[in-house]
């Protein structure tokens, strides 16, 4: 199995959309990882719930380009799952963006996403 067949779409922001309405798109969507473009669609960062915890707890309720992680540690479609999940587990995350050789976003691939596989 690799990560495309598996992963789900992406709901993205932008670095400058502030952290209240990041707050906003969690809740609306029941998301908790929000890939992080710029205007061309490439990855530049990552941002989630516990980011805006975070943000909410030190009142720096600024933009998101100030509370996202720059360094993402992301999949290739191709990539088998079991890569991915290795990932995950080495850096203690729940979540890797999908991206391509330009590093546009195609989908997210979450630790739900996996625990699938094992339930079928
Ligand atoms: N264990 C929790 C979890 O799985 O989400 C929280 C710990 S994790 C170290 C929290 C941090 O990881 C957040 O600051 C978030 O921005 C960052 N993060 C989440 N997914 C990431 C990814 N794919 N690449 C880099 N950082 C990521």
């Amino acid at each position: 199995k690799v990560v495309k067949s598996v992963m789900t779409r992406a709901i993205t922001v932008k670095p400058d959309t502030s952290v209240e309405e990041v707050a906003k798109i969690i809740i609306q969507n029941n998301v908790n990882h929000l890939p992080v473009v710029d205007d061309e669609g490439r990855l530049v960062g990552i941002v989630t719930s516990w980011d805006i915890a975070k943000a909410v707890a030190m009142g720096k309720m600024g933009k998101v380009k100030d509370v996202m992680t720059r360094k993402v540690i992301t999949a290739l479609p191709d990539e088998p799952v079991e890569s991915a999940a290795r990932k995950m587990e080495k850096h203690n995350i729940s979540a890797l963006p999908v991206v391509d050789a330009k590093m546009r976003v195609l989908g997210l691939v979450t630790s739900e996403d996996l625990s699938k596989l094992l339930a079928r």
